[in-house]
């Protein structure tokens, strides 16, 4: 049971990898806006990375857990750049709360998810309305554990997840930004979406689709 959802979680990051591939000269179109400029090529070397490890791991019948710290450190490192650290610690964080056992419920899920957004905010230091991914992720945390605590199942809580996460990550373009590189720039990015809320809205996105099928 543990290396099949090892593989699924490496399944999963090529899903991620995907998406981001798709969109990555849109984020950094978004991250010039007020920023470096350098969100999709960033997430991309990521995710590249991240993806390649994950489907080592899981190839040789790594836990849930070795294939995604296996990932977030790849992702970390070869990133660069404020969310590739995000990405990757938050990454180890859901992979840690996993951890290595023969079956899994709803509440693993709901774990993971804590997790990972624990990592992004005790690592990023971001609150709601700094203008950051972390506008896209507390709406998909929320979201998702309220869900799964009424009752709906996994796949059907993350849609709901997802779709809250992309909505919220279009509502950032109302925002200045207070944290990260765009903060000199906070008046261009005003009518502008942040690019890692973005690129978080779409990953949600493309995971549950995938999920689903
Ligand atoms: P860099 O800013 O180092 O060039 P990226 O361009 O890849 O890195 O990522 C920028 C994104 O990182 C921002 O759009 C924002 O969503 C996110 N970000 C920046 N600082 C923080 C933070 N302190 N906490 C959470 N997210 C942050
Ligand atoms: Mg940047
Ligand atoms: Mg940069």
């Amino acid at each position: 049971a543990s290396a099949h959802l090892g593989r699924l979680a490496a399944a999963v990051l090529a899903q991620v990898r995907d998406v981001v591939v798709e969109h990555e000269e849109e984020l950094g179109r978004l991250d010039a806006i007020a920023g470096d400029g350098d969100h999709g090529i960033g997430m991309r070397r990521g995710v590249d990375a991240a993806a390649a490890a994950a489907e080592a791991m899981a190839a040789a019948g790594s836990s849930v857990a070795r294939v995604l710290t296996a990932a977030g450190e790849a992702w970390s490192e070869r990133a660069g750049g404020t969310s590739g650290a995000l990405w990757g610690s938050a990454v180890i964080a859901a992979g840690l709360a996993l951890g290595n056992r023969a079956s899994y419920r709803g509440e693993d899920a709901a774990d993971a998810v804590t997790a990972f957004t624990a990592a992004i905010t005790e690592l990023g230091k971001a609150g709601p309305g700094d203008k950051t991914m972390v506008d896209a992720l507390l709406p998909f945390r929320d979201a998702f554990l309220r869900n799964l605590d009424g009752g709906t199942q996994v796949a059907k809580s993350l849609a709901a997840a997802a779709v809250a996460a992309q909505e919220a990550a279009e509502k950032t373009s109302e925002l200045r930004p207070l944290k990260g590189r765009a903060r000199p720039l906070a008046e261009k990015s005003l009518g502008h979406p942040d690019p890692g809320a973005i690129s978080f809205g779409l990953i949600a996105q493309r995971i549950s689709t995938y999920i689903d099928s």
